[in-house]
């Protein structure tokens, strides 16, 4: 009876979930899962009002349904599709057997039946939720557990009937057998149905967060989130030097002006592209404004911020001009900056690294450029990784070595 009841209202949270978040399109199975294993208990708890195939028949029949539909849920809510005839089988064939008498009044061939039926639903959806463990969700593991718990306990019940003598027919019902069995039940959907919830709700935090972190245009971190993980790098690794690159597409406006606002956002997710496939996995790569990128490359000296710079710079017009925008040709300019090993903030050497672009536009656009440094202003320097000042005249040779280079 407890059962029948903490099902029911689990049921409905469930799917009260779903109501208040309608993308968790798996809170649709779950939900009925719960109400359902409810009308299989009630059915099972009413032998003596409604008749064995009733009782036994549909009941069981409607918990294997159960344990069918909490499948299809773990596989919509890892994006997979689920074919129904997969989930409606094993319920009739729980049927169909029951209609056999020589299987109908042996208690142990059905318990044994039942528990082969349940079984792989539960450990398929464990084995569904661990396939989905490249999206880190804490809450996946608890799930996981209590599927494998679950599902172990059926094989212990296989085990037992096997081994231990089982009530009569009519005293099954009263029997501690059957209050094992509900106890399990409910301890088991009050454990799944918590862990779901946690797990929906931990998921969807998860997809709030990157969306507030991405710039929707390109999929890159937006300029405060790649601040935010600059900053954090900097605190982890204080003494890491790290290079800056600001990429700031050249004439952009006229590419909006001449092709339309949907082709500049075609070419932005082009460099965006271009960009990521020319940096490490470590390298941060984030849109700062319209059609103005940077790059935070911890451990790099200049002489490799400059090369990946310039690097870059090609690649991006050379995949624009396969995309043939008539006689225009998108290009980049690019300003580099080093952080000093005292650290300066993100903004500050943001800063620094579009000196540099200004520099860049001004040599004709479509170049690489360093920061000044203490020989051209005051305050800043550039620093190589070994922590020692580039003086602008070793800076400019640097440069001068990666364009040849580039040119080859
Ligand atoms: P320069 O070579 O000096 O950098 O010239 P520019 O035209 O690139 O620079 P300007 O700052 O004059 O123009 C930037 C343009 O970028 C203006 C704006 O309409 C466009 N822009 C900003 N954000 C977006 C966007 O999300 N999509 C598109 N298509 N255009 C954008
Ligand atoms: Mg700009
Ligand atoms: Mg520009």
């Amino acid at each position: 009876m407890e059962t029948v009841l903490v099902s029911t209202v689990l049921g409905a949270l469930l799917l009260f979930a779903w109501f208040q978040e309608r993308t968790a399109r798996a809170l649709l199975w779950w939900g009925p899962t719960c109400l359902l294993a409810a009308l299989g208990m009630a059915l099972l708890g009413l032998r003596d009002v409604v008749g064995n195939f009733v009782s036994i028949g549909i009941a069981n029949a409607i918990l294997i349904l159960a344990a069918g539909t909490m499948w299809c849920g773990a596989r919509e809510f890892e994006g997979k599709k689920t074919n129904l005839g997969w989930v409606i089988a094993p319920p009739l064939v729980w049927i169909v057997a029951c209609q056999t008498p020589a299987f109908d009044n042996d208690v142990t061939a059905r318990i044994v039946l039942n528990c082969i039926l349940l079984a792989p639903f539960i450990f398929a959806a464990a084995f569904t939720f661990w396939s989905g463990r490249a999206e880190h969700l804490v809450s996946r593991w608890a799930v996981v557990a209590v599927l494998m718990l679950h599902g172990i306990s059926h094989l212990v019940r296989i085990v037992v009937v096997s081994l231990v003598a089982i009530p009569n027919e009519a005293d099954l019902i009263r029997s501690g057998y059957f209050g094992c069995m509900a106890i399990s039940l409910l301890v088991f959907i009050v454990a799944f149905a918590f862990t779901l919830l946690a797990l929906t709700k931990e998921r969807a935090e998860r997809h709030h967060r990157i969306a507030a972190s991405t710039d929707s245009l390109t999929g890159l971190l937006n300029r405060r989130a790649l601040f935010a993980a600059r900053d954090r790098l900097a605190s982890e690794r204080a003494d890491t030097i790290t290079a800056v690159l600001v990429f700031d597409l050249d004439r952009f406006k006229q590419i909006n002006d001449r092709f339309g606002h949907p082709v500049g956002d075609r070419v932005l997710q082009l460099f965006a592209v271009v960009a990521r496939g020319e940096l490490r996995a470590c390298d941060l790569l984030g849109r700062i404004g319209g059609e103005e990128f940077a790059a935070f490359l911890p451990g790099c000296d200049a002489e490799q911020a400059l090369r990946i710079g310039e690097r870059v710079r090609q690649r991006f017009a050379d995949a624009a001009r396969q995309a043939a925008l008539k006689d225009f040709l998108p290009t980049v300019s690019v300003g580099v900056a080093m952080s000093s090993a005292d650290g300066a903030d993100s903004s500050a050497l943001i800063i620094e690294a579009d000196r540099a672009v200004y520099r860049a536009k001004k040599a004709g656009r479509n170049c690489v450029r360093g920061a000044e440094t203490a020989a051209e202003t005051s305050g800043h320097s550039v620093a190589s990784a070994q922590g020692k000042k580039l003086s602008a005249a070793a800076l400019a040779g640097v440069l001068t070595r990666v364009e040849r280079s580039a040119a080859a």
